[in-house]
């Protein structure tokens, strides 16, 4: 298929049923649904769809292969079947477009990019698809950090030569080249009340604690090198006149060097161990974590290739290094060249505007069919 046989209503006919369903990461049933869908397109195309279950919390995740007794793979395709929307939004909110976009939970973010990986594949020439191994892996999970789906996602990566994620494009277009990591965690801080009047001396406050975290960590945030410290909410204490016991923070950092990060991560745990009153105990929580994702030289050679295969479709093609994390974090860090962004362009993701721009679909699934077939004459 190039881009002039592409039919938009089709797409969006298609694109609906997608959209149109609650499968926020906390629907479960929503996302199982999603991976009812695409199970059965990838069936009816003779490709073998294994589920992976992840427990109740979570929807299934789903590895697909035109190569069921694959060791390795030449291409891992990677989507996420999970929105950030709430139970009910589809009720209030569901599929619309005008001339330029399409707008609705989950169109950019990523049923589209879901999409244009099937219909990239499903086009394919048969020596392509006799040529190359090839993985698409769907996830429940990425909009809460992939906390369930994390470590499968790294055990096809390693059996990987590449990673395409069709997270949208840019805005201006651009794909994704490296994504900071990111940690958040929730401190919580116990000490001992008591009346501030009475008996000050018997209490051990938990928000001077608090207090001595951030004056202590808030210096270790670096605008050029990008490793920087939010302390996002600070909860605590019932009154003026107690001491308080008990204070908790929600702590997010974020890093392009993985090795700032661990040197961080110790001093944390040293402040966790050594608290500066006596009398503290702390609980420390790391809610989420996504490691850095930076090119390295074989990633550099994909992005290549990327380039000239957009320069054979007059598709000019530019990258970005970003701030927020995508599974593309967790495939980059182990050193598999990866690249992201290879969905139709969309913005205003996580919000009631999330938009994607229809006039970008067409060539963006032509780039993305082009760049898998340039890696089959290269394997
Ligand atoms: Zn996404």
């Amino acid at each position: 298929m190039t881009s002039k046989e592409f039919k938009l209503e089709a797409y969006l006919e298609e694109l609906k049923p997608l959209v149109n369903i609650d499968c926020g990461t906390n629907t479960p049933a929503g996302v199982a649904r999603i991976a009812d869908m695409m199970t059965e397109k990838y069936e009816n195309i003779g490709w073998q769809v294994t589920r992976e279950d992840f427990g109740e919390q979570v929807g299934p995740g789903l590895l697909v292969t035109n190569k069921p007794e694959a060791e390795q793979f030449d291409i891992m395709l990677i989507g996420h079947m999970d929105t950030v929307f709430p139970e009910g939004t589809v009720a209030e909110w569901s599929l619309t477009h005008d001339d330029e976009k399409a707008y609705g939970p989950g169109c950019a973010d990523m049923k589209s990019g879901l999409l244009n990986i099937f219909l990239a594949v499903s086009s394919l020439p048969e020596d392509v698809m006799d040529r190359l191994n090839i993985a698409v892996v769907m996830n429940p999970d990425e909009e809460t950090g992939s906390t369930f789906s994390g470590e499968w996602l790294k055990a096809v990566a390693k059996k990987s030569k590449c990673v395409l994620v069709a997270e949208a494009a840019r805005a201006d277009g651009s794909l994704v080249k490296a994504r900071k990591g990111m940690a958040h965690y929730v401190i919580e801080f116990n000490g001992k009340a008591a009346h501030a009047g009475n008996e000050p001396e018997k209490g051990v406050s938990a928000i001077t604690e608090l207090a001595h975290w951030i004056s202590t960590l808030n210096p270790e945030t670096n605008f050029e090198t990008g490793t920087t410290l939010n302390f996002g909410t600070v909860k605590g204490g019932t009154g003026s006149n107690v001491v308080p016991d008990f204070a908790s923070t929600d702590l997010d950092i974020r890093f392009w060097d993985n090795d700032a990060y661990a040197a961080l991560e110790q001093k944390i745990a040293d402040m966790v161990a050594n608290p500066s009153l006596e009398g503290i105990s702390i609980n420390l929580i790391r809610k989420a974590y996504k490691p850095a994702f930076t090119p390295n030289e074989d990633s550099e050679k994909l992005m290549a290739l990327i380039e000239e295969t957009g320069k054979d479709i007059d598709l000019p093609i530019t990258w970005q290094a970003v701030g927020g994390g995508s599974d593309a974090n967790l495939t980059g860090s182990l050193g598999v060249p990866t690249v992201d962004g290879l969905g139709p362009i969309g913005g205003a993701m996580h919000s009631r505007n999330e938009f994607m721009v229809l006039g970008s679909i067409a060539k963006r699934l032509e780039l993305l069919r082009n760049v898998i077939i340039n890696i089959a004459e290269k394997a």
